[in-house]
């Protein structure tokens, strides 16, 4: 793959506030209004979320719905909650529902001991009908990770790592509070690899404090001599009136330009060095399962960013975790407390959610096809959503002549054609066919888009 050239100009241009679209409309309409109690979804491939909340101590750049504690029998205790949520829950989902995808995320997962790792497993195997081939990821912090603990997620069937990496400089490690050395990240991959993890990826953060672009081009260098599968590229979000604890370095944080520049850095080094640029934040190596969904038309987008699943139910447990089956959004109560007592109240413990409309579906699967296929055909997606696609989107395809003068797309006979400079601007490329915005302010609710 040629490797990608961006302009800070271009940068400058498009950096705008958006959203993300890991749903449509954005978990902002979501509203408490919302019930969940008297459904039952139908059969469909699901994808199965378990939010493991707890963390021995607060990294200061986290942005995450996690839980500070040095109490290790918390987790027992959350796993008592989740078996109740999975109980309470299973009863909506058709039996012959397979699982062909399983999320660990946090917090920290590897906060869990290996017996509650390799319960987890066992409750997730005795609840769930399993496809022959289930893509079984978790969220790996080097600092906690064991040779036991790895032992125990292959035995729970885990198959897939993302090792929070997140810059290897020292200096940077100390202001954001998460001090790991490279040998200890070398030690986890090693790990990983030898205990027979499929893909390994690496979790990176730009726009942290006292980055700069030497010591974050020496960050790509540190991490490709171990070859990862995947990057996820993160784009630091600062949200101090969300999370205090980030006030601490805000005199150290890279000014906007210098923000940009660390993104195409990266995008270059890593293009160069041959991983293809899925979109977003993700890249990966071109024989990866990723870059092959991008190829084959199967790659979407949900709450965990891109996916190599497309059309499936994705059910999320734990405090927080959001759903997304049978055209509703849901999300659980985002306190342990409210959390728990839902489930000791034997209710569904769900805060808000929200009803897709027919508008929303169309829409919906129309930003899905450019941000994962990166082109519409016209006539296959007027046949999928059962309208005339140029018709129904013809206001929304009038106002991209801006976006094909700079490049970022072609309108041809037949399609819509997002550009390889497109993809740096995807989400601006998807905005322009969101019903929403038009009647939103978009500043202060949503991130930049760089
Ligand atoms: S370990 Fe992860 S979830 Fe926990 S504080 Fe650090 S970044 Fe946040």
């Amino acid at each position: 793959m040629q490797p990608i050239k961006v302009s800070l100009d271009q940068l400058r241009k498009y950096n705008q506030p958006g959203p993300r679209y890991t749903s449509y409309p954005p978990a902002t309409h979501f509203t408490e209004a919302f019930q969940v109690s008297g459904f039952r979804f139908q059969a469909s491939p699901l994808s199965l979320y378990f939010h493991l909340p707890f963390c021995k101590t607060q990294c200061l750049y986290c942005g995450c719905t996690n839980v500070v504690t040095g109490d290790q029998s918390k987790s027992a205790e959350y796993i008592g909650y989740l078996e109740k949520e999975i109980a309470l829950r299973k009863p909506q989902i058709a039996q012959d529902s397979e699982v062909v995808q399983v999320q660990l995320g946090g917090g920290t997962p590897t906060f869990f001991q290996p017996s509650e790792l390799e319960q987890l497993g066992e409750l997730i195997r005795q609840n769930f009908p399993l496809a022959g081939t289930v893509e079984a990821g978790v969220e790996i912090d080097p600092r906690s990770l064991t040779p036991e603990k790895v032992q125990a997620l292959c035995k729970a069937g885990f198959n897939r790592a993302s090792l929070g990496v997140q810059d290897t400089n020292l200096e940077v490690q100390k202001t954001i509070s998460r001090i790991q050395s490279l040998a200890l990240i070398s030690d986890s991959n090693k790990l990983l690899r030898e205990s027979g993890f499929e893909s390994v990826n690496f979790d990176l953060i730009y726009g942290l404090p006292s980055q700069t672009e030497s010591t974050f081009l020496q960050t790509l260098e540190d991490s490709l001599i171990f070859a990862p599968d995947r990057f996820a590229i993160y784009s630091y979000a600062h949200i101090p009136w969300i999370k205090s604890f980030q006030k601490s370095f805000e005199d150290k944080l890279p000014d906007p330009e210098l923000k940009m520049r660390l993104l195409q850095l990266t995008i270059e080094k890593l293009t160069e060095a041959g991983y293809v640029y899925i979109g977003m934040d993700h890249f990966a190596k071109p024989d990866d399962g990723m870059a092959r969904a991008l190829n084959n038309g199967t790659l979407q987008r949900n709450f965990q960013g891109y996916s190599t699943h497309k059309g499936v139910d994705l059910h999320g447990f734990g405090m927080s975790a959001i759903s997304h089956a049978g055209g509703n959004y849901f999300q659980n109560e985002k306190e342990l407390d409210s959390y728990y007592a839902a489930l000791d109240g034997s209710s569904l413990p769900i805060i808000r959610g929200y009803e897709m409309t027919d508008d929303d579906r169309i829409r919906y699967q129309a930003i899905m096809h450019i941000m994962c296929n990166l082109y519409i055909d016209y006539a296959s997606l007027s046949a999928e959503l059962g309208v005339d696609f140029t018709d129904y989107f013809k206001a929304d395809l009038a106002s991209l002549d801006d976006l094909e003068a700079d490049g970022l797309l072609q309108r041809e006979e037949a399609g819509l054609r997002v550009t390889p400079l497109g993809r740096l601007f995807i989400r601006i490329i998807a905005m322009r066919f969101d019903a929403y915005l038009q009647a939103e302010n978009r500043k202060g609710r949503y991130s930049q888009t760089v």
